[in-house]
């Protein structure tokens, strides 16, 4: 496998940074998830906005422009002769010295893995998951924006353990006055009397692509879909749930805290949103660029 680390292509094992890498230090950087299907890339151009958006929003001057970085992930794909691929770009600061300031660094860096992901077994599409609530509160957008892709997941991994400890697979995060905001790494939909629901973004939620997407997977539906606040009550008495992110993409949720959603199985909207979702997939995309031969 090949990591192209600031436009070079490097085998694995040698793609490794600086230990003086604010991004490593300090989890000063940005990043994006981003997946190919059957060799075209799904919805790059909104990855790679909210990943320039980020980098915008920490003040980070972007290491090549966004179309260059567009090219660097096709060829990175070819390379790697992928046409199904989790696709990994990140800023880092780039190397400085010990101080938190990025004055010290004068560059930031990239560089962009293309791999392979499954984050739940095929069970848990067919059957569902169950949620819990943790008691780790989702970041206030006063102290770091979850707009913010950045390389600080901390908070969400404190509730993915948290979780875990649990024996849940995934969580549920709050906001800081009770309001429901996302899943660790998922945003969140529910059904309830006949409207589809997600939170709305000021309140804790990543502005996720794969959620803007099933927003529009809806609409076509004619099914009502609005962003509003939702507590864990709304949750307990939906009809239906699923949680949606890149690399799950759209995954049934069956209950949560004990309480069973709907008859605990998951929803004919939740079905038919997973197919739509399957289905657009494969339609869309920046192709992937046959892999140049190298010479003899
Ligand atoms: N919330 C968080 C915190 C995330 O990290 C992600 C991305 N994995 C999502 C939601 C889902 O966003 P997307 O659909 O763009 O992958």
């Amino acid at each position: 496998m090949l990591v192209n680390m600031n436009g070079q292509l490097l085998p694995k094992e040698k793609a490794v940074v600086s230990v003086f890498d604010h991004g490593l230090l300090y989890g000063d950087g940005v990043f994006e998830g981003v997946r190919a299907y059957n060799g075209r890339v799904f919805r790059l151009t909104q990855h790679l906005e909210r990943l320039y958006d980020s980098a915008k929003a920490i003040l980070l001057t972007p290491p090549l422009p966004l179309e260059a970085l567009r090219k660097e992930i096709l060829r990175t794909l070819a390379a790697n002769g992928l046409k199904d691929a989790y696709i990994r770009p990140v800023f880092t600061r780039g190397p400085g010295d010990l101080s938190l300031s990025p004055a010290s660094c004068p560059r930031a860096s990239y560089f962009i893995i293309t791999d392979r992901i499954r984050l739940y077994p095929e069970a848990t599409y067919r059957d569902g998951l169950a949620l819990i609530t943790v008691p780790t509160r989702r970041n206030v957008s006063e102290a770091l924006s979850p707009k913010i892709k950045s390389l600080n997941y901390l908070n969400n991994i404190l509730a993915k353990i948290e979780a875990t400890q649990r024996g849940a697979l995934e969580a549920v995060l709050l906001t800081q006055d009770g309001y429901v905001a996302e899943c660790t790494a998922d945003n969140l939909f529910i059904l309830r009397k006949g409207r589809l629901l997600t939170p709305p973004t000021w309140q804790g939620a990543l502005e996720g692509v794969t959620r803007q997407a099933v927003l529009e997977l809806a609409e076509k539906r004619r099914v009502s879909a609005v962003e509003e606040p939702i507590t864990r009550y709304d949750i307990y008495t939906s009809q239906e749930a699923f949680m949606t992110g890149t690399a799950a993409e759209i995954v049934p949720v069956t209950a949560l805290d004990g309480r069973s959603i709907g008859d605990g199985e998951p929803g004919p909207l939740t079905k038919g949103l997973m197919r739509d979702y399957r289905d657009l997939t494969r339609r869309e995309g920046d192709r992937i660029p046959a892999a140049r031969k190298t010479r003899p």
